[in-house]
């Protein structure tokens, strides 16, 4: 028999999409266990690594009320049946890590997408982009990072949005290099203060309005929401 595509969890969660072009659209967020890139200001640390000792089961994910490095194993099956028993009412879905890209994202996309759910995947563009053709992808491209990992054009090529992490003017100067070699156009790219730090923003803004990019300010932690 053929066994059923999984997916290694760290959290499952129902909120607004703060960040983006889906900006306060309700969406169930599917956060994936599992990134080697390394960011030293990621805000998810406790996703990196997939440790053994850390798998528990479903119930525990489903209930997990803080931020911690437990991983439980959902089929599409069993992550269907959840939304529903949740009464979840959100219609949008967004696949996020850690790095969700390290797992082929197109059977997931596709059943869902079947069921009337969107999807979108938020992804660092360091590995190969496997997705359903509907899907969003969103690449906050990560340079230079500890882990080494190169931001691959094909996922660059791909995004339907580019929303570049900004703190100093080395961050504007990668992105717009990055666009540049790999001549990424027509693409709307989003400039997100990496902090809610006034110079953070102050840069964010200047840039976008320089030239002529939009402005993501992680309505999320303004607002007080997961
Ligand atoms: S790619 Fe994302 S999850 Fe991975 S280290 Fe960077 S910010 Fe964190």
């Amino acid at each position: 028999m053929k066994k059923e595509v999984s997916y290694k969890i760290n959290e499952i969660f129902e909120t607004l999409q703060g960040e983006g072009s889906f900006t306060g659209q309700p969406s169930l967020f599917i956060r994936l266990q599992g990134c080697p890139v390394g960011c030293s200001w990621c805000d998810t640390k406790h996703t990196w690594e997939v440790s053994p000792e850390q798998e528990v089961d479903r119930k525990t994910i489903v209930s997990k009320k803080s931020e911690n490095d437990n991983w439980g194993v959902f089929t599409i099956n069993q992550l269907k049946a959840l939304f529903i028993s949740k009464g979840y009412q959100a219609k949008h879905i967004v696949i996020t890590g850690g790095e969700p890209c390290m797992y082929d994202l197109t059977p997931l996309c596709n059943d869902l997408e079947a069921i009337g759910y969107s999807c979108q995947v938020e992804t660092s563009g360091t590995f190969e982009v496997q997705v359903s053709n509907k899907c969003w992808v969103t690449v906050s491209p990560k340079v230079n990072m500890k882990g080494g990992y190169k931001v691959l054009e094909s996922a660059l090529l791909r995004a339907d949005e580019i929303k570049h992490p900004v703190a100093t003017e080395q961050h504007i100067d990668d992105l717009k290099s990055l666009l540049d070699v790999h001549k990424v156009i027509n693409k709307q790219v989003y400039i997100q203060p990496i902090s809610q730090k006034k110079r953070a923003t102050d840069l964010a803004i200047k840039s976008c309005i320089e030239n002529n990019w939009r402005l993501s300010v992680q309505v999320h932690k303004y607002i007080g929401i997961e």
